[in-house]
């Protein structure tokens, strides 16, 4: 089961306009929110981005935070699995073809949920491979965009060469993944790049931060060159549905040791209890 526009239905019978502004210009934005045990994974947080991104393109938000809480509670019933990931989507709506924005018309609201399925214990254990590109995106990484074309280029580079995600560099500094956040692990320290309209702000990011702080791991938020990307001893991804990554090569080169660290070890089993901890209903903040 769906939600499009005031309706459940099942998603085979769900069709849009084929003037909707999301088919025609990708004018619209999205979220995907993490459900474990049947509760979504920092929802506030979650809603709080789709609030920025829909300020970063000028849309009026459809819902209250409250109406969305009980769209979403609706959606995790109607669907099977404890465990599932929502997709909420948000276009201008449908009108004549004019880049413009039109007056007076609805946005079109669609969710959906889809069993949210974790990597594989065997893939934390080995680590993963990636590649690094060029990040020849637009100036607005921070708006959860459904015009994704530069993002699914770039990841497709990754599944071409049997990689997991792409690692992208704009002027010599890391900025993000394809699909993910990025952080270092250099002499203990962990490394992240700092927030901007260069990388979309990941709800993971902020939890892993918050963890590392939790926990007294030494981390520091700043630029990260491409030689110390290349020269780091632990390199992870973060991300809704992957959570937590050990990236073990880029480019085919090994980093570090070429196996999964300290640093991914002790971040991802205190995101794992704080995940079950969060789950019990416990305190929204990981400290
Ligand atoms: N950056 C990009 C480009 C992404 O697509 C994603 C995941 N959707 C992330 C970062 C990670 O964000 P989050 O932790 O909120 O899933």
């Amino acid at each position: 089961m769906i939600y499009l526009n005031g309706k459940f239905v099942p998603i085979e019978q769900a069709y849009i306009p084929v003037l909707d502004r999301g088919f025609i210009f990708g004018d619209g934005v999205y979220e995907v929110i993490p459900v474990y045990s049947r509760k979504p994974f920092r929802l506030a947080n979650h809603l709080q981005r789709l609030q920025h991104s829909l300020d970063g393109i000028r849309l009026k938000n459809p819902h209250t935070d409250e109406q969305w809480q009980d769209l979403l509670v609706q959606i995790i019933a109607a669907n099977e699995g404890d465990d599932q990931y929502l997709y909420l989507h948000i276009t201008r709506g449908v009108a004549k073809r004019d880049h413009a924005f039109p007056a007076g018309i609805a946005p079109t609201v669609f969710i959906m949920s889809n069993p949210l399925l974790t990597p594989p214990q065997e893939l934390l254990l080995t680590g993963v491979p990636a590649i690094t590109a060029q990040d020849n995106r637009w100036g607005r990484c921070d708006i959860k965009a459904i015009s994704l074309l530069p993002n699914v280029l770039l990841r497709q580079l990754a599944v071409d060469s049997g990689a997991m995600e792409t690692v992208l560099l704009r002027e010599g500094f890391l900025t993000e993944g394809a699909a993910s956040n990025i952080f270092i692990s250099k002499n203990n320290v962990l490394l992240t790049p700092p927030k901007s309209h260069l990388m979309l702000p990941g709800i993971t990011y902020d939890v892993v931060l918050e963890l590392a702080q939790a926990h007294a791991i030494p981390y520091e938020v700043r630029a990260i060159s491409e030689e110390e990307l290349r020269t780091a001893d632990e390199v992870l991804l973060t991300s809704s549905t992957k959570e937590i990554m050990p990236i073990v090569s880029l480019d085919g080169k090994l980093i570090g040791d070429g196996k999964p660290g300290l640093m991914f070890k002790q971040l991802n089993q205190f995101y794992q209890q704080y995940k079950a901890v969060t789950m019990r209903g416990g305190n929204a903040a990981a400290v």
